[in-house]
């Protein structure tokens, strides 16, 4: 029985009209685009071409795919297509945590990959130092923060698992401290903190924004060719090469890796592992210094809360406060498209919970809010496979968590198409899928009611039901 006197932290007043001021005016567009310098498109393919390598998507997959291709062998032919301009999709409109992690987490690894969990921790220890080598290789600025995560918990039932965590992250080689609520409330000033887990060699913070457009700039300086606007619409086996179709032209290729992450995919089967979830996300105005100093946060941590629908939030470089998640919405089909970037009754549900969480800053209003796709899998993290013999790679399915795997994801996939036998294709991480979603209408079906079990569990603290739980016996589960 949920305990009558238990009350998450979340008001269920209907959102006041000052409260979708909030956010009224803010431009719909994610805020590290817009603070980009407007730069020309690159040209639509058009006609035949030729490619050794040709990657489909340049997110954060595709670029680190092409920029690492060149490193190993300058002297590749190596094309890139991508349906919209470079960053458009998830890798420039996410969160900005880097995480080392290549599980989803600790907890999710633990789940699912305990055998390998070691390797799979220092592997994405060295992916994170060789994404600051690359970075600084390639004169890459993107505003990266070692701040660490702080994860708060907002509900007593939430405070003993912070000790699980901080003792799950000790084990696998982390610096953490654990805060009671006094001192969490220090660290950032917010009624609602009861205790924190400061894990602070996990993540850092960049600019997504920068970080994309300082990869597009780099793959094409070590002489990548990209062609923007150029979504591909067909893909087939031809004459020993593959031959890619765009609505202007065909590239025959020798391999191909397809990067396309939550994005219905040119490659039927990818389809039954991958869905897009969508998440929503409002960036303040700057904040004032005496807004600074009502919050406090000095050390600047990237921050999350709560149950299974928790926040994130982090300031930025010039001081906003980017505040997403809670929400995670599936859609029937997985349509990834820009009207879906507006969803008024999430934004008013964020703005709500923000101001729950600082009431101090009431009045600050929303400068940007955007919405972007997740690519999610049952097992939250990473897979790979190949297809056409061999030609065709590919990395999808990261969940929330791929700012810093999309390189390892690249890494592997391009090891898989050169057939390189590493110590990463080897683990079973890499050689096993993830269990595939039923298809619709089920998929719905089953997706809506796991959202919604979810739910109930964090209004029960934390009770896991049946359903649940029986999802967790198989190895299955939804996440963003
Ligand atoms: C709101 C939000 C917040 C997030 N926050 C975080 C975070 O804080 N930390 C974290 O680690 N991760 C976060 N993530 C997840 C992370 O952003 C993604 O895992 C990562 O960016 C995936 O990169 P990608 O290159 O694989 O995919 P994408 O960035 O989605 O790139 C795929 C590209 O392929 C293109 N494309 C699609 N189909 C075609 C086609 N047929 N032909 C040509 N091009 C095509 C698309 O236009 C797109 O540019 C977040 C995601 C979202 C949406």
């Amino acid at each position: 029985m949920p305990d009558a006197s238990h009350r998450p932290p979340w008001p269920t007043t209907p959102p006041t009209a000052a409260l979708r001021a909030s956010f009224a005016d803010a431009v719909r567009r994610p805020y590290w685009l817009d603070a980009l310098p407007p730069r020309e498109p690159a040209s639509p393919l058009e006609g035949p071409a030729e490619a050794d390598l040709c990657i489909v998507g340049g997110g954060f997959t595709g670029l680190w795919a092409a920029l690492h291709a060149k490193g190993d062998d300058p002297g590749r032919d190596v094309l890139l297509l991508e349906a919209e301009t470079t960053g458009f999709g998830a890798s420039g409109r996410n969160g900005g945590f880097l995480s080392t992690s290549l599980t989803h987490g600790i907890e999710n690894g633990l789940a699912r990959f305990p055998d390998e969990l070691a390797t799979l921790e220092r592997l994405g220890r060295e992916n994170v130092d060789g994404l600051r080598a690359d970075l600084e290789r390639h004169r890459i600025d993107c505003d990266l923060e070692r701040t660490g995560a702080l994860h708060l918990a907002t509900e007593p039932y939430q405070v003993p698992e912070l000790e699980e965590a901080a003792e799950a992250a000790r084990r696998f080689g982390h610096e953490v401290e654990l805060l009671d609520g006094e001192a969490a409330r220090a660290e950032i000033h917010s009624p609602l903190y009861l205790g924190g887990v400061w894990v602070r060699s996990s993540t850092a913070l960049v600019d997504p924004g920068k970080l994309v457009e300082g990869l597009g700039r780099a793959a094409r300086t070590s002489g990548v060719r990209v062609h923007e606007h150029s979504p591909v619409r067909g893909i087939r086996s031809r004459g020993g090469r593959i031959e890619l179709r765009t609505p202007a032209g065909t590239v025959s290729a020798r391999s191909v890796l397809l990067a396309t992450n939550a994005y219905p995919p040119p490659l039927r089967r990818l389809r039954r592992h991958v869905v897009a979830v969508y998440d929503y996300v409002l960036v303040t105005e700057p904040l004032s210094g005496e807004q600074k100093r009502a919050i406090g946060w000095e050390r600047r941590q990237g921050l999350s809360d709560g149950g299974n629908q928790f926040h994130y939030y982090r300031l930025t470089a010039d001081d906003r406060i980017l505040y997403g998640g809670y929400d995670a919405v599936y859609r029937y089909g997985s349509p990834v498209e820009p009207r879906l970037d507006d969803h008024e009754p999430t934004f008013a549900r964020l703005a709500q919970h923000f101001f729950a969480t600082f009431p101090q800053l009431e009045g600050i209003r929303f400068s940007h809010r955007w919405g972007g796709a997740i690519g999610t899998c049952s097992r939250f993290s990473v897979f790979f496979g190949t297809a056409h013999r061999g030609r065709v790679a590919y990395a999808a399915g990261y969940t929330g968590l791929g700012v810093g795997a999309t390189r390892f994801g690249a890494r592997v996939a391009l090891d898989l198409l050169d057939g390189r036998d590493t110590e990463a294709t080897r683990l079973r991480y890499v050689r096993r899928k993830p269990v595939p979603f039923p298809p619709e209408p089920l998929r719905s079906a089953v997706i809506q009611l796991t959202r919604n079990r979810l739910a109930a569990a964090d209004r029960d603290e934390g009770r896991r039901g049946i359903w649940l739980r029986t999802l967790d016996r198989l190895g299955l589960g939804f996440d963003s």
